[in-house]
């Protein structure tokens, strides 16, 4: 056991200013815009993924009349200010907005105003203007950046957050009570700047940070100032105190706190994949051990996160795992965790029935999204790997805040109406129900054996273009950094992970699946591929020989299906199995007696599991490939020369030959493979089972019976 101290972990490298005057020079107001907001967003302590906007108030000639007139780019619904591009800032015409007061009627029907934005759009934008438009359009100043950090929102959820704005930043910076954003907290902004024209900006409590000014750069580092501001103010204020009412748990060791979280993930995710299969991300970095550690821990974590940011992706509180690192008393914890989860979902419930409107949305996924693990870490679960993992940045951020707030005053939470509010604001539905429809594979986690070879990755390909987060498992590490190279860069690198593996040794297939565990929760598919080929008369077969075609081909495929049918049992939700066998495990071949005969083994070891695993909704089925030149490292080998041999060819007249000896006169390639083996692990198959699916252009020798 090591000790985390929960001393205090304040940030004290200032913020630089990026700004680059010569790079600047060359831009217009609009490109200075994307410019700041790209600099703005590529630190963390300035706004959270997602959170925040930015503005400038620009003349452009209107396509209309050829009049210059004012107009307002302002960053659009949805994206991030770290990575948005021009595109992302929807445009409006500043006159139109103004007009927009003629026909507000009141706070309580402040909504309905984001229905006039549309009409308020210059030339033809189609990027949809933001809820928050107002907020940019009423304040009187070119430019306004709208940031979301810790340290701001540590000072606006303080009890206190007027007197501590006030302490640390005089009169330069204001305050505001909370208020959803909307049209009315445009206009109080709007009032605000006018009644304090000497303000640089403003904090606006339990949310974050307003600040402007009439040129884009002074506007950048006016931004940047106030939030080192904040931070040093911090670092000082903070040196010495205790943080979270001090340590209670120690951290176990790293490699400890992985075996426990990549037990919990596949317990946790078998029961909050009800309606939707969930993916996993854990972390246990120093700030999130400090806070599951604490004594303040669960009474903080009970008042639920504050900025509406946080909340959203987190839900208003995380689930506290009753863990104690001092026991590891992990079997305990999952024998409980069932009551534990059903407890979270009764108080979510609750929560819906004690807020809930007459015309709220109806009650959505009752599941925690964050669990928090003394001595461990965060696990985090979503529908998909990035935002499970931005979920827990998110948290990140939560627990930065209420280490600031709680050290220097008392921590306020969002009040529980206005969370709900925020949470099923008919808006964020309307957001909601816009979400193209998941993919096929959305949620799902597949382990794929050989993953480096010509069909696994295809296979992984293939999966990837359905939604799936993939581990590609291979013995050849090289081959396997190449391979999620060229995945990640198509496919995001949040979905691909790798592990370098020999499916027949046994200890290190269990470490395989503790790692995708813990990569991505648990496991929905395994595509059991991994396979050497080999060729030699029966005299001239060593016991080698015979035995490496059985180690690899029959007991690796044993290896990997035990694993994977022990973590499905463990999640309830089912699985599929996919066997990469061969057409010879059913049809004999001259000379590769070893190789056919563990293929043979492979087929009838999945009609056994398809037997084992259907009460538990576990399916099994196989795919034989045959003569996949194409892609495959097994055929630039020594079997290509053997078969060569064997049919006195080189390769190309072995691939042609391959191909008139098939049926249907074709070349089978490893696309083909992969398009069998996504049947089998989805749903399209969802009544399949014990099956087998020849790819192999037509063979007669192969047909089943
Ligand atoms: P490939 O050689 O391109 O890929 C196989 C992968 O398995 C390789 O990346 C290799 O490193 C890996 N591997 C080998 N031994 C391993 C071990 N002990 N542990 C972990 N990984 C290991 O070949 P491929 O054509 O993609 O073959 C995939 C599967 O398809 C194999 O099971 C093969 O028998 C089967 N198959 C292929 C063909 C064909 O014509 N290509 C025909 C029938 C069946």
């Amino acid at each position: 056991m090591t000790n985390t101290p929960a001393e205090p972990r304040p940030q004290t490298t200032a913020l630089p200013s990026l700004w680059d005057d010569a790079r600047a020079a060359t831009m217009t107001e609009p490109e200075k815009l994307l410019y700041r907001s790209n600099l703005l967003g590529s630190d963390k302590r300035i706004t959270n993924y997602g959170g925040g906007n930015t503005s400038a108030k620009v003349m452009e000639r209107d396509p209309l009349t050829g009049q210059m007139v004012e107009v307002l780019w302002v960053k659009g619904s949805g994206g991030d200010v770290g990575s948005i591009r021009m595109d992302g800032f929807s445009t409006l015409y500043m006159d139109k907005l103004r007009a927009l007061k003629g026909v507000y009627r009141g706070v309580e029907f402040e909504d309905e105003m984001v229905g006039y934005l549309p009409h308020c759009t210059f030339n033809l934008n189609p990027r949809a203007a933001s809820i928050d438009t107002p907020l940019h359009a009423y304040v009187p100043k070119n430019h306004v950046d709208h940031m979301h950090p810790d340290a701001i929102i540590a000072i606006a959820a303080a009890k206190n957050s007027r007197a501590l704005t006030q302490q640390i930043f005089g009169s330069e910076i204001g305050w505001l009570p909370w208020k959803k954003p909307g049209y009315e907290l445009g206009l109080w902004l709007e009032d605000f700047c006018l009644k304090n024209p000497e303000a640089k900006g403003v904090v606006l409590e339990s949310h974050g940070l307003f600040t402007w000014d009439d040129d884009a750069k002074t506007c950048y580092q006016t931004t940047l100032r106030i939030i080192n501001q904040a931070m040093e103010w911090f670092a000082t204020e903070t040196t010495g105190k205790t943080i979270f009412g001090g340590q209670k748990h120690a951290s176990l060791r790293e490699d400890d706190r992985r075996a426990v979280a990549a037990r919990l993930m596949p317990a946790i995710r078998g029961m909050v994949s009800g309606a939707q299969h969930m993916v996993g991300h854990f972390d246990d970095q120093p700030a999130v051990l400090d806070f599951v550690n604490a004594a303040g821990m669960a009474p903080l974590a009970a008042l639920g996160t504050s900025c509406p940011d946080h909340f959203l992706r987190t839900k208003i509180r995380p689930l506290v795992v009753d863990f104690d690192p001092a026991l590891n008393n992990i079997d305990a914890v999952l024998a409980g965790l069932p009551a534990q989860v059903a407890a979270y979902r009764a108080d979510y419930a609750a929560y819906y029935d004690r807020c809930k409107h007459p015309d709220s949305p109806p009650l959505r996924d009752p599941n925690a999204v964050v669990y928090l693990v003394p001595g461990v870490g965060m696990i985090t679960f979503a529908k998909d790997k990035a935002t499970a993992r931005i979920s827990g940045e998110f948290y990140v951020n939560a627990i930065n805040v209420m280490r600031g707030a709680s050290t220097v005053s008392d921590y306020c939470g969002l009040p529980e109406q206005e969370a709900f509010d925020i949470e099923y604001w008919l808006l964020e539905e309307a957001k909601l129900q816009r979400m193209p429809k998941p993919k096929a594979l959305a949620g799902r986690v597949a382990f794929v054996t050989g993953g480096a070879g010509g069909i696994g990755s295809a296979t992984a390909e293939r999966f990837l273009q359905e939604g799936a987060c993939v581990m590609l498992a291979d013995i050849d590490a090289t081959a396997l950094e190449a391979v999620k190279a060229n995945l990640a860069s198509r496919f995001g690198a949040d979905m691909v992970r790798v592990v370098q593996m020999d499916v027949t040794d046994e200890a290190q297939v269990t470490a395989a699946y503790a790692q995708t565990a813990l990569a991505f929760g648990g496991l929905d598919i395994l595509v059991s591929n991994a396979g050497i080929a080999s060729s030699a008369p029966i005299e001239e077969t060593s016991l080698a020989l015979w035995n490496k075609n059985m180690d690899i081909l029959s007991t690796g495929y044993f290896l990997v299906s035990r694993e994977a049918f022990k973590c499905f049992r463990t999640q309830g939700i089912g699985g599929s199995v996919v066997f990469v066998a061969s057409k010879n495990g059913l049809a004999a071949s001259p000379n590769a007696a070893a190789y056919c005969t563990a293929k043979a083994a492979e087929i009838h070891l999945a009609r056994c599991l398809a037997l084992e695993g259907a009460e538990a909704g576990i399916r099994v089925n196989v795919v034989n490939p045959d003569a996949v030149l194409r892609g495959s490292k097994i055929w630039s080998g020594e079997w290509l020369d053997q078969r060569a041999s064997t049919y006195g060819k080189d390769k190309e007249g072995l691939e042609e030959m391959y191909r008139q000896r098939s049926m249907l006169k074709r070349s089978v390639l490893p696309e083909d493979i992969a398009e069998g083996a996504y049947f089998f692990a989805s749903d399209l198959s969802a009544k399949s089972t014990g099956n087998i699916l020849n790819v192999d252009a037509g063979n007669v020798q192969a047909f089943t019976r």
